[in-house]
């Protein structure tokens, strides 16, 4: 039997909601020259679609960590496997991330930033499910809150499966 697929934020609702992050963002930033962090793979789409309605100067980078591998729940321990190609010191930066789930990533992420001595630091999530939280970590710009179940589409793999789906949808896995 194929995983069931079941919608859960269909393409409008998400492209709306990335429309209104990107103006609250481009009011809080003004003119300033901002470095977006795309955490690989996920936030590809989410970057995508942001920094086209963001319409500041932008420079985009890429960072890639793995706490999940195959499996669909957090191995608990972050590895890096791609750094930043450019040097943050100074520089405005903001953390493209999909979804924070238990928050290790991110707070691991944000630590390893912060002693890069960047201008400013901040994080914007499309997805967040607070009910799986075991590391407090701030989100300054979220998209929505979601329950605790796992998700695909608009970036977010299974064995990376279904990234390209234009909708988010609840994986319900074959028996
Ligand atoms: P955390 O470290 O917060 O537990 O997990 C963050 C990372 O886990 C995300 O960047 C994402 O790669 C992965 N992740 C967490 N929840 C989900 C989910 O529901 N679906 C998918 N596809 N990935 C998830």
């Amino acid at each position: 039997m194929p995983d069931q697929l079941e919608c859960f934020l269909d393409e409008s609702v998400i492209q709306n909601r990335v429309r209104e992050m990107a103006l609250q963002i481009r009011e809080d930033y003004g003119n300033a020259h901002l470095v977006l962090i795309g955490v690989l793979k996920g936030s590809l789409f989410f970057l995508a679609d942001l920094s086209r309605h963001l319409g500041l100067e932008v420079s985009m980078d890429f960072i890639q960590v793995s706490s999940y591998g195959m499996e669909k729940s957090s191995s608990g321990v972050v590895q890096i496997r791609k750094d930043l190609d450019q040097n943050i010191e100074g520089k405005h930066v903001l953390i493209v991330e999909d979804i924070v789930d238990t928050g290790l990533t991110l707070d691991h992420l944000k630590s390893l930033l912060a002693t890069r001595s960047p201008k400013s630091l901040k994080v914007v999530s499309l997805l967040s499910k607070p009910e799986a939280r075991k590391f407090e970590t701030l989100v300054d710009y979220l998209g929505f809150e979601i329950p605790n179940k796992f998700v695909v589409g608009y970036g977010l793999d299974y064995a990376e499966r279904y990234r390209n789906l234009p909708y988010i949808a609840i994986l319900h896995e074959s028996a």
